[in-house]
Order: C-alpha cells, then structure tokens, then sequence
C-alpha cells in the first residue's frame, strides 16, 4: 500500500482491488464496497462513515462478551510479553495451554477430561475426522470410516469441514463430499413435518439416521455428527424427540456421536454446551467461536476418556497445527471462560436475558410474512413463509430474506439471513433495552420487506 488512505472509499478500492473475501460474491464487492467496521462496543459497532450498527450476530455467533473487553486484550497483551509462541508438539506445554485445559476440564459435562487445540471451527472438524478414523483402526474394525452428517448442517470450510456439513451450495463447487461422507435429513419440522406433531417427526427425522446405518451396515458408520441447534442452516431447533433418540440410535448400533458446539458452546443457549440444554451425551465435542469470545482464534475437541485411552494404546497420534495451544490464545480464552463464570453470565442467558430475547422474537407469529419462530436461550429464527397456513415458503428462496438483511443493514441491525431464515444471536451479554432496539428494527425491516413484496 503506497498512498494513505483517508476515506471510506479509498479503503473501500483498495479492498476491492486486494483482498479476496470469505463466502462473498466478487462482482457484487466490487459495485458495493466492503463496510468498512472501525470500532465496537459492547453489542454495538460502528463504520467508517461513524454509523452505528446493533450487532445481532455477535459477530459470526462468537462475541460472547461483547465488544472492548479490557481484561481479553490484557490478557493477549501479558502473555505476548511473557511468551509470545511456543508450540505443544514433541512433549512440550505452556501454562497458559495446561490452565485452560483443566478449565475446559471443569466446564464441560462428565466424562470430558481432555481437549486437542486448533485454530477454527473447521480445524476441530478435521481433527475428529482423524480422531474418529484412528479410533476404529485401534479398535480393530477399519471399516468404521463413513461419517454421517445432516443436510444444511455446517461444520467449516475446509474439505473434511465441507464434507462433514451437508451445505448443498458448498458441495456444488466440489467434487465435494468427499467419499466417506453421507448426511440426514435436518430435523426442520416447519418444512419437512407434513401432518406429524414436531414431537411426532422429532422422532421420525431421528430415524432417518437408523435407516441410513441399515442401509450402508454399521460396520462401516464410525459417527454421527450434528449441531444441537443447526445455526447456519437456519437456526434449526429441533424437537425435543430428536436428540434423545439420536443418541440411542448411535449406542444401538457402536457409533460415535459428535456434538458440534462451535456455535452453541460457551452459553449461547443458556446452558454451557448445547447438548446439555438438549439432553444428550455426546463422545466428542467441537468448539470454537464463544471459547474466546472471536478475541483470539482457538478452537479445540473435548474428548471422552475412553477415545483417549483407545488411542492412546496406538503410540504418537500423527496430527497438530503449528498454532494447537497458541498461548497468546489460551490466555485470551483462559480470561473469557473466567469471566463467564464469575459474572454468571450464563445463568443470566438462562434465567432472564435468554426468556426474555424468546418472548420478544415469539411476538412476531403474528406478523404477516412470518410462518413459524424458533430459538432457544439467545439464538432465535423467525421463518419467511408465503402462506402461513399451509407453510408453503416463497419458490426463490433467499429472495425475501435478502430483501429483509438488506433492510436491516441500511438500518443499522445485524442480522443473518439463512435461505429465507431471518436469524438473531446477539452477544451474551446484550440486555433488555438492546434486545428492545433489535427487535423493534427487525419488525421495521420486515414491515419494509413486507411492503416490498407486496
Ligand atoms: N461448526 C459450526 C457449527 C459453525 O457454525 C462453524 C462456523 O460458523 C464452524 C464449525 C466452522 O468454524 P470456523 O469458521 O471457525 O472454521
């Protein structure tokens, strides 16, 4: 970069002509320009222009704690002066990387002694792909390699990540899945439910995972993977019935069940894992995102002690990034989970903000261009449909919901559109008054959507 750039659209050009974005269409950066985000303060952003954005997101599910947190950046800040990086390869550690361990130890359910560290979401993915694969060979049935996943469920964009999720416009760029890879049906009452009661098709859309191990033989199934709430697929809550009967499917038939918690982990749905809120037991659990509230990237897989015995058995596990256990990190997750804990900030999810986030999003049942609303804790839906009535959705979906986004945008909410999905998962630590403001702009947005499409 030569010149200094002053204004919005000179970095907006530069950006343009320089930086190649994630899950962006080029042609359409390239008329608009990136919004360039400056600042942020606790749910609040602001842009180059000085405009004030209400983030409904968290960023992308992650900003637990909200923006500025003082004791996140001392913590990066200390530890980058003590020990910037070391790594936790060839029987090293550093005491920032055990603290959390023992931490992650703590908050997460029974069972859960040991964590592998990455950097991503997508990373922990591929990493229980390995973990799953190497476990059978040591258990003596190889064959257990296929993994099954549902469809729309996203579990990161690498190729095992990709492979893993069942995103249909990811795997039309492939050759993608990868071999090895099936998925489910996602368990999405308002659409696929016809007649049955949710608790009713909770129980069939579980089933769909018995007939898919019939079909292929359990001898060669080492897992099932699924988010407790599917959250880029639409924040897909599903029935009660569900997870329970998942989990019996998985015992029934000696296969691994994986919890991916990268969006539920850390409180989002007022409890610390998701499966918990959902009743269920997972062997392997992924997070990610609210384990350091987006300060820092980590991720890590939370592993039963009986995988980490089996694999154990078999010598070095040959896997590891540069990055597993960056200390700089594990002292920025170490302050947020503390944090967490001393401010009760999941009891409060629990108890007030979460009840009350659910209340305010369930009063838009009555607005015309939404058939269903669905969430749990601090994430919530509400679903664009054409016909209430019979549930029949609008035939381009995703036309309405970028309408909708786009609206929020320009009026300064963030808010995800997920086919024609209108999502909501502010930071944990948002209050009633900002659940006030982003919920009395959603409705103006989909007023101003509703008009729009006549
Ligand atoms: N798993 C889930 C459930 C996610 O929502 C995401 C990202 O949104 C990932 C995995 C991938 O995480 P990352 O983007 O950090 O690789």
């Amino acid at each position: 970069m030569s010149t200094v750039l002053n204004s919005t659209r000179q970095w907006q050009d530069e950006d343009r002509d320089h930086h190649l974005h994630p899950f962006t269409d080029i042609n359409v950066l390239k008329k608009k320009g990136a919004r360039m985000i400056t600042r942020g303060e606790g749910v609040y952003l602001w842009d180059s222009e000085g405009e004030k954005i209400i983030d409904g997101m968290a960023g992308l599910w992650c900003v637990g704690l909200g923006y500025g947190r003082k004791e996140l950046s001392a913590a990066a800040a200390r530890q980058m002066d003590q020990l910037a990086y070391y790594n936790t390869f060839f029987q090293t550690s550093t005491m920032p990387a055990t603290e959390l361990s023992g931490l992650l130890a703590e908050v997460t359910p029974e069972g859960f002694n040991h964590v592998f560290y990455g950097c991503s979401g997508s990373e922990s993915n591929d990493t229980v792909v390995r973990l799953v694969w190497r476990y059978w060979d040591m258990r003596g049935k190889p064959g257990k390699k296929t993994i099954i996943g549902r469809i729309n469920g996203y579990h990161g964009s690498t190729l095992a990540g990709a492979s893993l999720g069942g995103m249909g416009f990811m795997h039309a760029q492939g050759p993608l899945p990868l071999p090895g890879f099936v998925h489910i049906e996602q368990p999405h009452w308002y659409v696929n439910g016809g007649d049955l009661s949710p608790a009713e098709y909770g129980l069939k859309a579980a089933r769909a995972l018995e007939e898919k191990i019939a079909e292929l033989g359990a001898e060669t199934i080492g897992a099932f993977i699924g988010e407790p709430i599917q959250g880029a697929g639409g924040v897909i809550v599903p029935p009660e019935t569900y997870w329970p009967e998942i989990e019996r499917i998985c015992r029934a038939n000696d296969i691994l069940l994986i919890s991916d918690e990268v969006i539920c982990g850390f409180g989002r749905t007022g409890n610390w894992f998701g499966c918990e809120t959902f009743g269920f037991e997972p062997d392997i659990m992924t997070m990610a995102k609210g384990m350091s509230s987006g300060y820092a990237p980590i991720s890590g897989v939370m592993v039963k002690d009986h995988i980490v015995e089996t694999i154990g058995d078999g010598g070095e596990f040959a896997h590891g990034y540069t990055y597993s256990g960056h200390p700089v990190s594990c002292a920025v997750a170490l302050a947020n989970i503390t944090i967490l804990k001393d401010e009760k900030i999941i009891d409060i999810v629990r108890t007030d903000t979460g009840p009350y986030f659910q209340k305010r999003l369930g009063e838009f049942a009555d607005h015309p261009l939404i058939g269903e609303v669905r969430g749990k804790g601090l994430v919530g839906a509400v679903q664009i449909a054409r016909d209430k009535k019979s549930r029949a959705l609008f035939d381009d979906v995703g036309r309405v919901g970028g309408i909708c986004r786009d609206h929020c945008f320009e009026n300064g909410l963030i808010m995800r559109a997920s086919g024609d999905s209108m999502l909501l998962s502010p930071p944990l630590v948002v209050t009633r008054a900002e659940i006030d403001e982003m919920m009395d702009k959603a409705r103006m947005c989909l007023d101003l959507t509703a008009r729009d499409v006549g």
